[in-house]
């Protein structure tokens, strides 16, 4: 089979699951993992017959794709915030969303007197860690400590950390029982916030392979992770302290109630127009 005709034999066999774009993004990716070949190379050798072995290799990939699991998972990792990060089922595959958050939090942080450097940062339910490793990319003098209850997922951060040699502090806790100790500068978090009666509206392929306890409330109150971050908030987080919160775009207003006892806290949009973040400082 030539490069061509497996782009068609796969955008055919993905149809149901993927659009036209989609399709051609993916196939693009999947042969430059394979093959080696970049998307200039592709095109320009697409008459090339595959070798028997990376046509094998890339067609159980189709047939993993076609059981619906995303692609991060099967190729193991994703890129985010130009960095590429280690993904597996025990983590959140990292939405562009909280590249966003990052952007906003690198953007106030950086304005801060001293740059960073010498902050301390808290991340609440780290995942993947690509919350605080991009923050530790940035801000290399900052200490950071990322709390998550998944021990599965903190190996993987652990992973992540390791790949980009940041030096990061994984504490595994269950956040929402755990007494906080100590104040922050920075606290950050992308806490799962999907409530129970949202659970119909979400797609099987993200609900059947990513950990259910990093998209969903583990109560039927959705907003149950951000009241305890703003209890810990006004105890835990310094004066002029930042807070930097991914929220659920439909309870931007009641989220943002909760943090009235910052001065200026602000309910942000993200590039699809939905309240997305909390940005506040105390
Ligand atoms: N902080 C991680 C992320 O944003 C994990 C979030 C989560 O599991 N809810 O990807």
């Amino acid at each position: 089979m030539t490069i061509s005709t497996f782009k068609k034999h796969f955008k055919a066999e993905l149809s149901d699951l993927y659009t036209e774009s989609e399709s051609a993004f993916l196939v693009s990716i999947l042969v430059h993992k394979i093959v080696g070949f970049n998307s200039f190379e592709q095109r320009r050798f697409s008459e090339q017959e595959l070798l028997t072995d990376d046509e094998q290799k890339l067609c159980s990939l189709v047939s993993e794709l076609k059981t619906g699991r995303p692609y991060q998972q099967i190729l193991g990792e994703t890129e985010f915030y130009g960095m590429t990060f280690l993904v597996d089922e025990h983590v959140l595959i990292p939405r562009p969303e909280t590249e966003e958050l990052l952007e906003i939090a690198i953007r106030e942080i950086q304005k801060l007197e001293n740059n960073g450097s010498g902050l301390k940062i808290l991340d609440i339910g780290t995942g993947s860690g690509v919350i605080p490793l991009v923050l530790k990319k940035h801000f290399p003098n900052a200490e950071i400590s990322s709390i998550d209850f998944s021990e599965k997922a903190l190996e993987t951060a652990q992973r992540n950390a390791a790949y980009h040699q940041l030096d990061i502090q994984l504490i595994h806790a269950d956040y929402l029982n755990i007494q906080l100790t100590g104040e922050y500068d920075v606290i950050i978090s992308n806490p799962p916030y999907i409530g129970i009666e949202e659970e119909i509206e979400i797609e099987d392929s993200v609900k059947g392979f990513e950990p259910t306890m990093a998209l969903f409330s583990p109560t039927s109150d959705a907003l149950i992770f951000y009241r305890k971050i703003a209890e810990d908030s006004r105890e835990h987080l310094k004066n002029n302290g930042l807070l930097f919160l991914e929220i659920n775009q439909k309870l931007g207003p009641e989220t943002l109630d909760l943090y009235n006892f910052f001065s200026n806290a602000q309910l942000l949009k993200d590039l699809s127009e939905n309240d997305r973040f909390i940005y506040g400082r105390k």
